[in-house]
C-alpha cells in the first residue's frame, strides 16, 4: 500500500527522465518485448504470459526493468566509496545480458527475493512487490552471482548468529552486494536521465542495505538527534542543526529510527525520510524492516501498537507490540515471525532509551512500569527500579549528553533539567536518535 509519494520541494523533474513508477511506462512494442525475451531467455509463461501494457502484471514489470537498464545513461561525477568500476557505467545492459542465461518467475523460496542457479534467475513473490529500483537492483545483484560470487554467514545485523549466507566479506571483494551498491551510487551521483524519485530511492536503498550486508562495514556511522514538531523535522548532527520540511502524514504517525535514518510510521504503513537531502522525495519505506508488513508471513502480529527496528549487540531486531501487549519479533533467517510473547498488562509503548540512559528495548505500561525485553531470548527482564516520569515523552542522546523531551515539548538536559540552548525555540512531540552514514553527506 503506497499511502504517500507526495513530498518534493525543489527537485527538478525533466520530461526526458525515464519513468520510475510501473504505471508510467506506457506500452512496450511487440518487437522490443520480443528482443528482451530472447536476449534474457525470459520464461514468459512463468510470469503469467506476455503483457505489453499493464504495469501491474509481472511480465511487464520485468520488461520495465530491462527498459530502464537499457535506457539509463551515466557520466563520471567524481569519487565515491561505492563506485569502483565493477561494472562499466556505459555497459550495464550488455553486462547483464552476458551474465543471464534465463529468467523465470517462481514461488519456491518464499523468504528470498530472487536466486541465481547457474545463470538462471528465479524471481520470487518478494521481487514482484518491489519498486522499479528494488527490482533493477535485484537483477543486477543476481547477475553478479553468475561470475561465481557467493555469500557468507553475516557477522552482524539481522542475519548474524545464523547459518544463513547473506553477506559479502567486504566491499572490496566486489561481490553481488557491492555491484548492487555501486549501481545505486551511480544512480544517485552519475545518472543523466533517471527520475529524482528513482534517485532518492537509490540513496535510501544503498544506505538501508550497505549498513549490514558487508562483514567489513564500508560505512562510518554517527548518531544524530531528530525531533518532530508540527512545523517539521529538526536534525541535530554534532554542532549542526538542520530544519526539514514534514511530508503529509496521518496525525497518528510516529517518528522512528530505522537502519537507513528515520521513518514516519502509522500502524503497518511507513514513510521513509531521506535525512541527507531536504530537496529529495519521501517514499514508502521499502528500505528498513518496516517493509515487512507488505508481505504476508507466518505468525504475523495481529495488531500493531508500537514498533521498533533496533540494534542490540551485533544483532538487528524488528519487533512489534500488539494491542494485547504481546511482543512479536521477526525471525530473519527463517523469513517468518517468532511466536508472540506472553502479554504485558496495560502495555502502552516501546521505548529504546530508559530514564537512566540505558539503551535497549523496553515496554512502558500505562502506570509507568518499564519492562526490559531481550529480543535474543524473547524474554522479559525484571521491571526497572525507575518508573517512567509522567512529564517525560522520550529520552535520547545528544552526543554524550542524555536529554529528555518533556511534556511541553522542550529538550532538556536529563540530569539538570536545563534546556538545550540550540533547541530552545523548538517544541517537539517526538525525539529519537537516528544513524547518519558517511556514504552521502547531509545537505543543509
Ligand atoms: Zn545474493
Amino acid at each position: 500500500m503506497h499511502f504517500l509519494l507526495s513530498l518534493f520541494l525543489l527537485s527538478t523533474v525533466y520530461a526526458a527522465d525515464l519513468p520510475y513508477d510501473d504505471q508510467e511506462f506506457g506500452c512496450i512494442g511487440q518487437a522490443a518485448a520480443d528482443r528482451y525475451v530472447r536476449a534474457f531467455g525470459v520464461d514468459v509463461k512463468s510470469f503469467g504470459g506476455l503483457e505489453l501494457c499493464d504495469g501491474s502484471r509481472d511480465t511487464k514489470k520485468l520488461l520495465n526493468d530491462l527498459y530502464l537498464i537499457e535506457g539509463s545513461t551515466f557520466e563520471a561525477a567524481g569519487e565515491h566509496k561505492f563506485i569502483r568500476g565493477y561494472v562499466d557505467r556505459q555497459n550495464y545492459f550488455e553486462w547483464l545480458k552476458q551474465e543471464t542465461r534465463g529468467v523465470r518467475r517462481g514461488h519456491d523460496l518464499p523468504y528470498a527475493t530472487a536466486y541465481n542457479s547457474g545463470g538462471y534467475f528465479t524471481m520470487q513473490d518478494g521481487w514482484a512487490k518491489l519498486s522499479t529500483l528494488g527490482r533493477v537492483g535485484t537483477i543486477i545483484h543476481e547477475a553478479r552471482h553468475t561470475a561465481g560470487y557467493r555469500h557468507y554467514a553475516c557477522t552482524f545485523g539481522p542475519y548474524a548468529n545464523s547459518r544463513t549466507a547473506g553477506c559479502d566479506t567486504s566491499y572490496e571483494q566486489g561481490g553481488s552486494h557491492a555491484v548492487e551498491m555501486e549501481y545505486y551510487a551511480r544512480v544517485v551521483l552519475e545518472s543523466k536521465n533517471l527520475h529524482p524519485v528513482y534517485q532518492s530511492m537509490a540513496r535510501l536503498m544503498a544506505l538501508g542495505r550497505s549498513n549490514f550486508v558487508f562483514n567489513k562495514n564500508p560505512l562510518q556511522k554517527r548518531e544524530a538527534l531528530l525531533g518532530l514538531s508540527a512545523a517539521g523535522l529538526v536534525l541535530v548532527d554534532g554542532g549542526q542543526v538542520y530544519e526539514r520540511a514534514l511530508p503529509a502524514v496521518p496525525a497518528e504517525a510516529r517518528l522512528k529510527r530505522t537502519s537507513f535514518g528515520a521513518s514516519l510510521v502509522a500502524g503497518e504503513q511507513s514513510l521513509a525520510i531521506d535525512l541527507s537531502d531536504p530537496t529529495e522525495f519521501s517514499l514508502t519505506d521499502d528500505y528498513s524492516y518496516y517493509k515487512l508488513f507488505q508481505l504476508p508471513r507466518d505468525r504475523a502480529p495481529t495488531s500493531v501498537k508500537s514498533t521498533e527496528e533496533v540494534d542490540i549487540g551485533n544483532m538487528r531486531y524488528f519487533t512489534v507490540l500488539s494491542n494485547e501487549g504481546r511482543i512479536s519479533s521477526y525471525n530473519f533467517p527463517e523469513g517468518n515471525w517468532f511466536a508472540a510473547s506472553n502479554p504485558v498488562a496495560d502495555a502502552a509503548t516501546f521505548v529504546t532509551r530508559a530514564p537512566d540512559g540505558q539503551a535497549g528495548l523496553f515496554v512502558v505500561t500505562t502506570d509507568g512500569s518499564i519492562l526490559p525485553f531481550d529480543p535474543s531470548t524473547r524474554r522479559y527482564g525484571l521491571p526497572l527500579k525507575d518508573r517512567w516520569p509522567s512529564d517525560s515523552a522520550a529520552y535520547a542522546m545528544l552526543g554524550a549528553q542524555l536529554v529528555v523531551l518533556n511534556a511541553e515539548g522542550e529538550v532538556l538536559d536529563a540530569e539538570s533539567g536545563v534546556g538545550v540552548p540550540s533547541l530552545a525555540h523548538y517544541r517537539f512531540t517526538e525525539l529519537v536518535n537516528v544513524p547518519l552514514y558517511d556514504a552521502f553527506e547531509v545537505v543543509p
